[in-house]
């Protein structure tokens, strides 16, 4: 089954190199689909070992297990990492860097999506975790998403209106392949310069350089978690190589040989300091893959795609 896969195919292939964090032990096999054909191959191949597959992205959300993944992991690539555009629109594959796609759009004077230049993300991550700015989400620029269910069958959610793709609810175990997009013509040169002011703004606020995920905590009903992580003094706290941002204090960064652990470390103090002072239960935002259903946090299991 694997022979027929044109895409690279790795074995026990350090997550740590596929995640924004540098954290994440080996995935036993790690495929770079090339083609919707690939992905079917990788799915087969999951279902015939009796193994979870998972899909990855940029890795910019994940916290992943330091004993790495006992599954079949998967980052798109190839035509489903690339761009076509026509028109006023552009189909897009999930692979694709949202960076690289907003850049691309840019070039050929096409904008609409400057407000989302920084999120890292591919696209197929950015849908699934319905990444946003406080200005809206790709969600609502999709006129199409698609996506192939853990049997190999491909599935579209068609959408409409001023709202797009923003009702979409990717089925449990689908993997997103692309979405078509509906973008705004202008001059190249006002798209270009709108892009370069998103990302000064950007990079003023966030802890660039380094090594870090998406936020830690879903923000509580009507407040924001980094200002509970402030008020309970934890801003800055380290815990080995890993340490709470003093630039945004709902980042984790690793400074250098952090572990999964550390960064559990540090979420279990969050998350105690904030409930035993501020009666606030945290619920992690950040993706914790490869560790047991209901440990160490509640809200997270390993949830990611099963191809069974
Ligand atoms: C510095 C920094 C700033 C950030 N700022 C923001 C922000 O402003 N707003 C925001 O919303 N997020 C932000 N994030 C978080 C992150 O950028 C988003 O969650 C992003 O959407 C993750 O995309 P990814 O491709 O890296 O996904 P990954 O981290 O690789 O995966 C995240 C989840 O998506 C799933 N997934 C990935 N690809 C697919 C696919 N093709 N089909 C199905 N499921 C898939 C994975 O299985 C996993 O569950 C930030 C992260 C960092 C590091």
């Amino acid at each position: 089954m694997l022979g027929r896969i044109n895409g690279a195919v790795r074995f026990r292939e350090p997550l740590s190199f596929h995640t924004s964090l540098r954290i994440g032990g080996p995935a036993e096999f790690f495929i770079m689909p090339q083609d919707l054909d690939d992905l079917r191959y990788a799915l087969a191949f999951a279902e015939q070992e009796d193994l979870p597959l998972i899909v990855i992205g940029g890795g910019n959300n994940l916290l992943v297990s330091d004993r790495g993944l006992q599954a079949v992991v998967v980052k798109l690539q190839g035509i489903l990492g690339r761009a076509e555009f026509s028109g006023d629109e552009v189909a897009v594959g999930a692979g694709m860097p949202l960076s690289a796609l907003i850049r691309e759009a840019a070039a050929q004077g096409l904008g609409g999506l400057e407000y989302l230049a920084g999120i890292p993300a591919s696209v197929g991550g950015a849908l699934a975790t319905k990444a946003k700015t406080a200005e809206g989400s790709l969600l609502q620029h999709c006129t199409a998403i698609y996506f192939v269910y853990p049997d190999g069958t491909m599935g579209e959610h068609r959408a409409s209106g001023s709202t797009g793709g923003q009702s979409f609810d990717l089925p449990k175990g689908s993997i997103v392949v692309g979405c078509r997009l509906q973008l705004e013509r202008r001059p190249a040169m006002a798209v270009q310069k709108a892009l370069q002011h998103r990302l000064k703004v950007w990079k003023e606020t966030q802890p660039f350089a380094l090594a870090t995920a998406g936020y830690v905590w879903k923000n509580p009903p009507g407040d924001r978690a980094a200002r509970l992580v402030e008020t309970v003094g934890l801003r800055g706290k380290r815990v080995n190589g890993a340490e709470i941002s003093s630039k945004a204090a709902n980042l984790i960064v690793n400074r250098g040989g952090a572990t999964h652990h550390d960064v559990l470390a540090l979420m279990e103090m969050v998350r105690e300091r904030v409930e035993t002072r501020l009666g606030i239960t945290l619920r992690p935002e950040i993706r914790l893959v490869g560790f047991p259903a209901g440990v160490p946090f509640e809200a997270q299991p390993m949830e990611l795609s099963a191809a069974r």
